[in-house]
């Protein structure tokens, strides 16, 4: 089978990595297809028929055949749009990083969704109109979560459905999101924390904003403190980490970058 589109698949590149001496395995998510994998012969030794094109930041065109098993082929890729030239902001490229990896590990393999590469291009043109946003991240982390199915309940008790969540509330990835103060005794699995109603109401905001650009309000909005900020991101990481089950890369980047003072710790 081969592109339906002589022009190739619409998607960006997730990652890249060497294989033998001459070739690159190369995951993307693609419009038609999803995430899936390809390998892209020579691409290590001339990037012509690539054009640039296979990295972060690039909206693609990909023409794509399906190989033995599991391994697409790659011919050549041209550039639709890009981004790239944040490249030389290291936050907005730790930005772009952790959502490509997001949706490399919290995705499905093959299941396309047209809402994935929509929300990456909108958290690119966030970036790029107004830079690095906590606000618009939460945005993309929410929209992952509820593309993968895992959603976290933050309108009512995950465990009761009690809607009335007040003082008491504890967030438990496990168990599917906020927690109210009855149900709260029963939770006992990782990354338990308590979540007090400013920080709830953060993620509400986030949620209820729902694309990148305009969940940047958040970062401005009186209503809540950076203590509220960084407990209702430490809610959704511990849902990611229970979810992906090992550390992201890209994740641990940005903490060091908040650590060395960079502007924009998410
Ligand atoms: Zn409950």
């Amino acid at each position: 089978m081969t592109s339906p589109d002589p022009r190739g698949e619409l998607g960006i590149v997730l990652k890249t990595a060497p294989l033998r001496e001459s070739d690159l395995i190369v995951t993307l998510y693609t419009e038609s297809h999803g995430r899936l994998s390809a390998v892209a012969r020579g691409a290590r030794r001339s990037q012509r028929r690539f054009a640039g094109a296979l990295q972060l930041l690039v909206l693609g065109r990909h023409r794509l055949a399906r190989g033995r098993g599991e391994l697409w082929t790659l011919d050549g890729t041209d550039i639709e749009r890009e981004w790239t030239r944040l490249a030389t902001d290291v936050v907005a490229v730790a930005h772009a990083s952790y959502a490509a990896e997001l949706v490399a590990t919290l995705v499905p393999p093959e299941v396309p969704d047209p809402e994935v590469l929509s929300l990456v291009v909108a958290l690119w043109d966030s970036l790029a109109e107004a830079g690095p946003s906590p606000g618009a991240l939460r945005a993309v982390e929410l929209a992952l979560l509820d593309l993968g199915g895992h959603r976290p309940a933050l309108d009512a008790c995950a465990a009761c459905g009690r809607a009335d969540l007040e003082a008491g509330v504890v967030f438990d990835p496990s168990r599917g999101g906020a927690i109210c103060r009855s149900c709260a005794a029963g939770s006992r699995g990782p990354g338990i924390r308590p979540l007090d109603p400013a920080a709830l109401a953060y993620l509400r905001a986030v949620a209820a904003l729902a694309t990148p650009a305009a969940a940047r309000s958040v970062d401005t909005d009186p209503r809540f403190t950076p203590s509220d900020r960084t407990a209702a991101r430490d809610a959704l990481l511990a849902m990611i980490g229970l979810l992906v089950g090992k550390p992201l890369r890209s994740l641990e980047f940005i903490a060091k970058l908040g650590a060395a003072g960079r502007r924009d710790e998410p």
